[in-house]
Order: C-alpha cells, then structure tokens, then sequence
C-alpha cells in the first residue's frame, strides 16, 4: 500500500507530458491494492479533473450502473486511466502521451496490484495495452497478452450515448461477471 501511495504522490507531481499544463488535478487512481481486477478507462474529464478522484461524473454514474446490473460496485476494482491528466477540450490522449504515462505510471500501477484481469474500457485503454484492437469485433472477449489478462469492453461514456453499445456493455459485464467469478474460485 505504501508503495502505491508513494506511486500516486509521484503521479499528482509529474510533469513529463504536455497534459501537466492542463490539469487542475492529475487523477491517479483509487481502489483497493488488493484488488482482482482492475477497470481502465482513457482520460480524466472535467469532474475528474476537478476533484482529482477517477470516473465520479457521468460516465462514473453509468459505470457503476453497469456494475450494478452485474451485482457489484466500484470498491472491488482498482479504478484509473491511460493518462492521468484531463487533455485540454476533452481531446484524446496522443501517442506520445500515453506511451509516457503508462511507461512512468500505468505499468508500475499493474506491477504493483498485479490484477488477475484488467477490463480495458473503450479502444484508446485496450490500444495501449494491446497495440491494435478492433472493439466491435473484440468486446466482450478475453485476451491474453505475456501472461496477462485483458476483457475488452467499451467505454461508459459510449455506452451512455449510444443504445447499441449501451446493450453491449451490459452483455459484455455479464461476461466479465462470469469470468471473475471463475478468476475468485
Ligand atoms: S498524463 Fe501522465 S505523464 Fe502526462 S503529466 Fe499527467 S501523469 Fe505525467
């Protein structure tokens, strides 16, 4: 635990990539250390940044509905992003950032919790673990990559725009259900 503390102070100071200059608050992550799985999204967005805690404004809301729907909440999972800091406008996170943050960051978060699962939300999580994902063919689906394990899934804020997605996330978390129960017997 000490350690992730120590990771997350490193975190909330780092200035290695041009998001440092947009940020009200960088939002390292928040969860249990011991958690089985971890949930990763793309970015920090507004409320995010604001309170520098991860996934609390509407695509939080939806999250935990999805975790709900599933019988589970959010204080199971290990919960943060590709990049800890909210790009300007809301615009993605570019390459070179996000090869910064998970080389400084994201893979020592993983190294630390050493998650059975990590639940990729969206394409820009499962590219940066993955290299290149196809999400409509892909979702739902476990993959494995240097002993690690991955499920795909879209991210909230596309499920709460579109009706579509919004039934495959809800498919695809009865699947993860599924597979985290086999992970915890
Ligand atoms: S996004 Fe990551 S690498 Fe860039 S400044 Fe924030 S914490 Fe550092």
């Amino acid at each position: 635990m000490a350690s992730l503390i120590r990771l997350h102070e490193g975190i909330c100071r780092c200035t290695a990539c041009p998001l440092a200059c947009s940020r009200h608050h960088a939002v390292p992550g928040a969860g249990p250390v011991s958690a089985r799985a971890m949930l990763v999204g793309e970015a920090p967005g507004r409320e995010e940044d604001e309170l520098g805690l991860p996934f609390v404004g509407r695509s939080g809301r939806f999250l935990e509905m999805v975790l709900a729907a599933i019988g589970r909440t959010r204080a199971e999972f290990f919960i943060t992003s590709s990049v800890k800091c909210r790009p300007p406008r809301n615009r993605q996170p570019r390459p070179g950032e996000l090869e910064t943050c998970n080389s400084l960051w994201l893979s020592k978060q993983v190294a630390l919790i050493r998650p059975k699962l990590i639940v990729c939300l969206g394409r820009v999580s499962a590219q940066t673990f993955l290299g290149t994902v196809d999400l409509r063919t892909q979702h739902g689906t476990v993959i494995i990559k240097d002993r690690q394990a991955y499920f795909i899934t879209y991210h909230p804020a596309a499920g709460m725009r579109f009706p579509k997605i919004r039934e495959a996330m809800i498919a695809d978390f009865s699947a993860l259900d599924r597979i985290l129960q086999k992970k915890q017997s």
